[in-house]
């Protein structure tokens, strides 16, 4: 059957995962989603959701590659695959090279790959995906959309690390992440409180598993949490976001740590997991404090110190503040987490309404501050996986 090839697939490829999204058009739900985990182990399986169906396939220790045939297999079996108009990658690091999303070839790849020094665990796991898929769909477009792209308007004062010009001239300085969603959101949020797109100022802060908060002036970043990698800023799942440096040195002379340990204790055993000595899930650690956890107390207030701190800090590299903005998996469901922020954030004069504020979870979207607040505040759901459609979509039919 002659398809329109009107879909997009998404691919976001890590080094042991593969998750994936189909688009119809320009629907903002995926046709079908889905993941691949545990890649090269034994218990590797393909999840695919349709609708309201889960269907989970065993990969028999198979790798990326066994998993994107096989998903190509399900497509196909749906009679999906020839609706592909092209394949959209997230790619997290595009340094200072890749200021927007980019048609895939060859030579762009290798120059992706050549930025893995940037981003290690990510960059490497994401041309792998890519490679894969160009061989497996070689008939369709592949453009890559990153995550560094959005924030690449930041003037040098807001990105340069204060440290010498050698370092600078070799590429460390803040790049900032998520991105898309970070794009996305600002996007949504002009159209949700009729702001003047040519005129405007957002902080919008991203809060999930990792969590960043940029400031947006007119659709533009011109400051945002993260750096150099995804580990700066607020106090994530895992992750420490910032800390003196000093305490590193401390630790490493004191216990002996290397510089792969001390990655580990700050990128996966830090943040809430590490404050609270719990969890690093949010909703896990609101259920602890309600029950009186000292740990998931001092976990959720240190979380919420530091980013009224950081929307505080943002605010400043913008001539005016129009909205606060709470997306991620804990800005758009834990109500919570934005009474608590927004109680710190006083000086801008955002009244909450509290009840609205407690209808917003599992993707709705509204303001979430009283009429007359002379800052607005909103929820805002993301969807990353269809912005990034969105920038795959114009190469559809593009042959290369
Ligand atoms: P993400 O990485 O965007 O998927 O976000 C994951 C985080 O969102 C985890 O810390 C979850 O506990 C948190 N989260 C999801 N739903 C809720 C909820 N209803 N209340 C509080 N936190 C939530």
């Amino acid at each position: 059957m002659a398809k329109d090839q009107s879909h997009v697939l998404i691919i976001n490829c890590g080094s042991s995962s593969l998750k994936f999204s189909l688009f119809a058009g320009e629907g903002r739900t995926a046709v079908v989603s889905g993941l691949a985990e545990n890649l090269g182990h034994s218990e590797s399986r393909l999840i695919l959701k349709e609708n309201d169906a889960k269907v989970t396939i065993a990969l028999d220790g198979g790798n990326h590659d066994a998993a994107l045939r096989r998903l190509m297999d399900s497509l196909k079996e749906r009679d999906l695959l020839d609706a592909i108009g092209a394949v959209g990658h997230r790619i997290v690091h595009g340094g200072e090279r890749f200021v927007k999303a980019t048609r895939l070839d060859a030579a762009v790849l290798d120059e992706i790959e050549a930025l893995s020094y940037l981003a290690p665990l990510h960059n490497p796991a994401n041309v792998l995906g890519v490679r894969i898929a160009m061989e497996v769909l070689g008939w369709v477009p592949h453009v890559a959309v990153f995550d560094t792209s959005f924030h690449m308007t930041i003037p040098q004062a807001a990105h340069a690390y204060a440290i010498p010009q050698t370092y600078r001239d070799a590429g460390i300085r803040r790049y900032g992440f998520h991105g898309t969603s970070h794009g996305f959101v600002a996007k949504e949020a002009v159209e949700l409180l009729g702001l003047d797109a040519k005129d405007h100022g957002l902080v919008i802060a991203h809060l999930g598993n990792g969590s960043s908060a940029t400031a947006v002036l007119n659709g533009e970043s011109v400051d945002t949490s993260m750096g150099l990698t995804p580990l700066e800023g607020l106090v994530m799942g895992t992750r420490s976001g910032d800390i003196d440096p000093g305490a590193l040195f401390h630790i490493a002379r004191e216990d002996g740590l290397t510089i792969d340990e001390l990655d580990t204790l700050l990128n996966r055993k830090s943040g809430l997991l590490g404050l609270s000595g719990l969890s690093n899930d949010c909703r896990t650690l609101e259920s602890a404090a309600a029950e009186g956890h000292g740990g998931a107390v001092l976990a959720l207030y240190a979380m919420v110190h530091r980013l009224a701190r950081y929307i505080g800090g943002l605010a400043t590299s913008l001539p005016r503040l129009d909205a606060i903005v709470f997306t991620g998996g804990i800005g758009e469901n834990s109500a919570s987490v934005r009474r608590k922020t927004i109680a710190r954030l006083e000086v801008f004069g955002i009244t909450l309404d509290e009840e609205t504020n407690a209808q917003m979870y599992g993707g709705r979207c509204g303001v979430i501050s009283a009429s007359g607040s002379r800052t607005a505040a909103a929820v805002i759901a993301t969807n990353e996986e269809w912005a990034i459609a969105n920038e795959a979509r114009p190469y559809i039919g593009n042959a290369s």
